[in-house]
């Protein structure tokens, strides 16, 4: 069959990457790819916007599965449009990607479905908003209800930052439409978890267990970014959590979608804090996060598309997943200043030093898998174009072993100002000590 996989990142990268392994496979597209997508798939210039396009090109080149690696177009009704036209296509509609698209929408369907997560109150008038925080206390979260690529969460120390921020996101419109209304809520303190689960509607599988390191530099300081590195398993995820969050969590909001007559199909993504009053979602996504997919479908051992197919055509429930034992890695290397200003266009080197190897023999060196991020061919030249250049993940047979062997892999790699944290999984570690039923102990 034919698979169309729509976005540029390193999610997409390893979406093909995937995909590609299925016996159910003979022809990959991706649009509009980079370049490290275009040594495995064949690249196509047509954005993820663009969805008349899109179809046009899936129906002439008789495309049998598109997979939706970004937000945006599932937001605006990508899946919609596809089923519309009789097209195959793995991803929410724009009903149930909601969850992701207004956060207004998913508090509130929290709420209706108990599903544990901050308090919160919603506004659509910055007067009211203002009086709200005037009466707060502090610290306290400002969120943009739609989308803001990753941006449109502020966390304010004080009722200056916080009037600063509804400002910015209500009268400035930084995030356009986006900003319409805002939903401020309480700041909730521990640590992040993300617990992903593919559905078909009704049934749903979980996805093992990834933490990813969201600041940009080590010891979790400095500005927030997509995600600086991630691991997986995440051992402060014992067997016992990772039942609760499918209960408590996952479980009401398959459920809850369902019966408010919004089924919710393809990746749904809870980003959770672990505080001391126990489990509470921070945000749903409705799709794969980069860098957990890294790290995530790495280890996963099922075919992927047979599981996207069963998502599509409903049959969920016949799919049991399976996850190599292996703990994996991913190291982001950025360009210098990202999340901030960034230069591109530098050559990378070092590419074909690290030799993919997935399974390899006690004899065999174990090298790596790079996923591109922010990259593209210029001539024979893979070039930097953006600001997460590369993801680069292996394995190991514990979580000390595979941070070993990943940033023996990052090593071989340079870039003009290129930028990695050398921290990555350290407090994986600290758990592994810290916690007696960690997952991954051997
Ligand atoms: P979101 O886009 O809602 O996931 O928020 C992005 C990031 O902001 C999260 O991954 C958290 O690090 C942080 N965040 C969001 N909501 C809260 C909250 N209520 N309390 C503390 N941190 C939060």
């Amino acid at each position: 069959m034919k698979v169309l996989v729509i976005g540029s990142g390193g999610r997409e990268h390893v979406l093909v990457w995937k995909i590609k392994q299925s016996p159910l496979v003979d022809k990959i597209y991706c649009a509009p790819g980079n370049g490290g997508i275009g040594a495995i798939a064949e690249c196509v210039d047509i954005n993820g916007g663009a969805i008349p396009t899109l179809i046009e090109f899936v129906k002439e080149k008789k495309i049998d599965l598109t997979v939706v690696g970004p937000e945006a177009p599932l937001v605006a009704g990508i899946v919609d449009a596809f089923e519309k036209e009789g097209l195959k296509v793995f991803g929410p509609n724009r009903q149930a990607a909601q969850l992701e698209g207004s956060k207004v929408f998913s508090k509130e369907f929290m709420v209706r479905n108990k599903i544990p997560t901050a308090d919160f109150k919603a506004f659509d008038n910055i007067d009211e908003a203002k009086e709200f925080l005037a009466k707060a206390s502090f610290p306290i979260v400002v969120k943009a209800d739609g989308l803001a690529a990753g941006k449109g969460v502020v966390l304010c120390k004080d009722l200056a930052e916080a009037q600063k921020a509804v400002d910015k996101i209500m009268q400035e419109k930084v995030f356009k439409d986006a900003g319409h209304k805002v939903v401020i809520e309480e700041c909730l303190i521990g640590e992040e978890i993300s617990i992903l689960a593919i559905s078909d509607g009704e049934c749903f599988c979980l996805l093992d267990s990834s933490q990813d390191h969201k600041r940009i530099f080590d010891e979790d300081l400095g500005p927030n970014t997509g995600g600086m590195g991630a691991y997986s398993p995440a051992p402060i995820v014992t067997r016992d959590l990772f039942k609760e969050i499918e209960a408590r969590i996952i479980e009401p909001t398959i459920r809850g979608m369902k019966s408010e007559g919004m089924p919710f199909k393809g990746v749904l993504y809870a980003g959770l804090m672990l505080t001391e009053n126990g489990i509470k979602v921070l945000e749903f996504n409705v799709r794969f996060g980069d860098p957990e997919a890294q790290v995530v479908l790495s280890r996963m051992k099922n075919d992927i598309v047979e599981i996207m197919l069963a998502s599509c055509e409903g049959c969920l429930n016949e799919i049991q997943t399976q996850w190599d034992p292996r703990s994996c890695v991913c190291v982001v290397m950025s360009a210098g200043g990202y999340p901030g200003k960034y230069e591109t266009g530098g050559e990378i080197t070092g590419l074909n030093d690290v030799i993919e190897t997935q399974s390899p023999r006690p004899d065999e060196k174990i090298d790596g898998i790079i996923f591109h991020a922010g990259t593209k061919k210029d001539g024979e030249k893979i070039v930097t174009s953006g600001g997460r250049v590369l993801g680069v993940t292996n394995f190991g047979d514990d979580i000390e072993q595979a941070i070993k062997n990943t940033y023996v892999a990052v090593e071989k790699i340079s870039f003009e100002h290129c930028f990695f944290r050398r921290d990555i999984g350290a407090r994986a570690i600290k758990h592994m000590q810290e916690i007696p039923e960690a997952i991954g102990q051997r």
